[in-house]
């Protein structure tokens, strides 16, 4: 496949502070991209990262047409780098595109220049434990034009950011609360794509969770107002007695790839897990029953995040003192090991670069 490369005269990887890395606001030498038009992909250009120019009537920025993924690259001990799962990524952006009538794009394009990527930007994936490079793929609408259609003219392009460990002092329980006003998504609406009205749904929300003294609002289904959906970033699981369960698929709910192989994993230790409708009045009561073992989420960026206290209507539970549980440490454990080529890969799940 025909790249057209202009690489940077100079890289500013030298003035990057990696001992004090904050997740998202360094990005690497060079992006991808590739444009849309005339119905089809047209040739891949690796650029140097700046400002892009565009018309005040760029139709995303009016009505949302845009999709977007995350994955990570990773340098293994030997040196060797490879990608999580960009098979289930690609996936993801083709269900994605479809809900938002944006045009879909072959396995073979999406990883080949995803690998060429990878190598001109092979320094930004830092040498060091608990460290990756961490890659933003995105589509948006490119049409100038304010009636409300569908463009005919799109951008795809991946930006990448060196990441350092999520967490420094190890993985710190977050604190949820439910949010008794808003909704993240309905069935039927935009919540299993990726998609960035959901998070421009969710600011506000986040932002009066902040100011009650919780790190995020835990969703729950907007029908009924009463079964758990996600955590917004991340998907949920509850060890109750020996169950690991976490909310089906239902239309409303983001398919995590690292919700996956959580579950994966966790099968594969013999644990059952469920895929079912728990309630927030159900956690609390199993929590009073002492049968709540562990609350965690699920992301790409921190893998897992242990939740340590859940409030809801004026109620607060705490989970494990306060402290993250021996699932939740044993599930980021064993997941990281696998991404640093530590532990067998047994479900193929690293994809190598070189
Ligand atoms: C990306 C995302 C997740 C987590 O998905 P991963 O593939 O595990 O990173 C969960 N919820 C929402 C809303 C998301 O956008």
């Amino acid at each position: 496949m025909e790249i057209e490369v202009k690489k940077v005269d100079i890289s500013k990887i030298k003035d990057i502070d990696f001992d004090n890395l904050q997740f998202g606001n360094v990005f690497s030498d060079h992006v991808l991209s590739i444009d849309y038009k005339d119905n089809k992909w047209q040739k891949p250009q690796i650029l140097p990262y700046g400002p892009m120019e565009i018309f005040p009537s760029l139709s995303s920025l009016h009505y949302g047409q845009t999709i977007f993924e995350g994955m990570k690259a990773f340098r293994a001990k030997d040196g060797k780098i490879s990608v999580f799962r960009p098979d289930r990524h690609h996936q993801r952006l083709n269900r994605s595109a479809r809900r938002l009538c944006i045009p879909e794009m072959s396995y073979e394009l999406f990883i080949n220049t995803l690998t060429q990527l990878i190598k001109v930007e092979s320094d930004w994936i830092p040498d060091r434990r608990g460290y990756s490079l961490y890659l933003r793929p995105f589509t948006f609408a490119t049409d100038n034009f304010l009636g409300v259609k569908i463009s005919d003219t799109y951008k795809y392009m991946i930006i990448s950011c060196p990441v350092g460990a999520y967490y420094k002092e190890g993985l710190n329980p977050i604190s949820l609360c439910t949010s008794g006003e808003y909704v993240r998504a309905v069935k039927g609406g935009l919540g299993e794509a990726k998609t960035p009205a959901n998070y421009a749904a969710s600011l506000l929300p986040a932002q009066e969770a902040k100011e009650k003294g919780f790190t995020q609002v835990i969703w729950l289904d907007g029908i009924e107002r009463k079964y758990i959906d996600e955590i917004g970033t991340t998907n949920i699981f509850f060890l109750i007695d020996n169950q690991l369960i976490t909310p089906p698929l239902d239309g409303a709910i983001l398919e995590g790839i690292t919700r996956d192989s959580v579950i994966t994993v966790a099968k594969d230790w013999g644990i059952e897990v469920i895929e079912r409708r728990i309630s927030i009045d159900e956690v609390f009561e199993m929590n009073q029953q002492n049968r709540l073992k562990d609350i965690f989420g699920t992301g790409t960026a921190a893998v897992i995040s242990p939740v340590g206290k859940i409030e809801h209507l004026g109620k607060e539970i705490i989970i494990n003192n306060g402290k993250i549980g021996d699932l939740s440490q044993k599930m980021y454990d064993e997941i990281t090991a696998i991404q640093y080529g530590e532990k067998e890969d047994k479900f193929n799940w690293n994809y190598h670069i070189y």
